[in-house]
């Protein structure tokens, strides 16, 4: 068997802290992997430098230049992990095999990139990392993350539970990626769609090495409404429903209060103005909610994913074999 050529791609933005450790780290995980002869001696580490303000470029090109198994790419400015690390995958894609992403910080343990290997080399094509416990979070985070999962489900969103974005991908399955085109990047959405075979390894998450997180509640809320809005019109049609309930409601209310009227028990005018408050704000719901459900399709429309995947295709593969005849 040819070994796969491996390419780790590390997004950092500000990591000047705890970057020399990193790369301590996967050059380590790397050299074993080669020993053990399971990857090629071909494969590399790429450091995608997401518009650093600190010494995190400086460092990595350093380091390209003693290493040969270092490798840089410098984004003109930041763009975010999602982004970043897509770049860094794309770049990767045409001399690897097989891509593993992990986070600068080492809070997923490189030693699980064995297993991925293994499992690739099994024939799966993506292989989730998943993180078991995380007690090292702090509980905020914890149960905010926690909450997400669980309503990214509730909207029909398939979500590898507890799954971020440490995982193995193979040269097709990136090939695939790159052919979702939408600009609001989610990629723990995404990469389930494409739907080849697919397996997950189990790990605990440890704390972050060095530096602080740069994903803040804030910065998470942002990324959580980000992923249901990518990913759903379920928003959308919640308005609709309230519209519909709000009419009926008033239709029903409305009879009540005009016979309420001709028995004579309520103030003037009260009857009147209820029942058209109600019916209005009913009808105003439901035509936003209708208006809704079009700028839905225009949404969906506009995110051009790909229509489908092939897996397997015996057809180029008859047709290559009788050229090489
Ligand atoms: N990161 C990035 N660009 C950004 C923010 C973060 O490339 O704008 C990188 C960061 O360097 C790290 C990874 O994304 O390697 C995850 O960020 P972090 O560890 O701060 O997030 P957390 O694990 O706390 O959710
Ligand atoms: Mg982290």
């Amino acid at each position: 068997m040819v070994e796969p050529i491996l390419t780790i791609v590390v997004p950092c933005y500000n990591e000047e802290d705890v970057l020399p450790e990193t790369m301590y780290q996967l050059s380590e995980c790397l050299n074993l992997l080669e020993e053990e002869k399971l990857i090629s001696i071909q494969s590399k580490i790429l450091f995608v430098d997401d518009g650093s303000k600190d010494k995190t470029w400086p460092i990595i090109y350093k380091e390209s230049l003693n290493n040969t198994k270092i490798h840089g790419l410098k984004l003109a400015r930041n763009v975010g992990h999602q982004n970043a690390l897509l770049a860094g995958l794309i770049a990767a894609k045409n001399t690897s095999d097989c891509v593993v992403s992990i986070d600068a910080d080492l809070q997923d343990d490189v030693n699980i990139i064995r297993e991925f290997i293994v499992k690739f080399n099994e024939g799966f094509d993506i292989v989730y990392g998943v993180r078991g416990k995380r007690d090292t979070d702090q509980l905020l985070k914890r149960t905010t993350a926690e909450a997400f999962y669980k309503l990214m489900q509730k909207m029909g969103v398939s979500l590898i539970y507890n799954h971020a974005d440490f995982r193995l991908m193979s040269k097709r399955a990136l090939k695939e990626l790159e052919r979702f085109e939408e600009v609001n990047l989610f990629l723990r959405g995404i990469v389930p769609l494409i739907g080849f075979p697919s397996t997950s390894i189990y790990y605990d998450r440890k704390e972050r090495l060095a530096g602080e997180t740069k994903y803040p509640l804030k910065k998470m809320l942002a990324f959580a409404f980000e992923g249901i809005t990518s990913f759903s019109v379920t928003p959308i049609r919640i308005v609709l429903l309230v519209g519909f309930l709000s009419f009926f409601t008033s239709l029903l209310f409305g009879t009540y209060f005009i016979a309420l009227k001709f028995i004579g028990e309520t103030e003037t005018g009260w009857t009147s103005l209820i029942t058209s408050i109600w019916l209005i704000g009913g009808l105003q719901l439901i035509a936003i909610g209708l208006i809704g459900e079009y700028i839905g399709k225009i949404y969906k429309e506009s995110k051009r994913r790909p229509k489908y995947i092939v897996e397997i295709d015996t057809y180029s593969v008859t047709q290559k074999l009788y050229k090489d005849k």
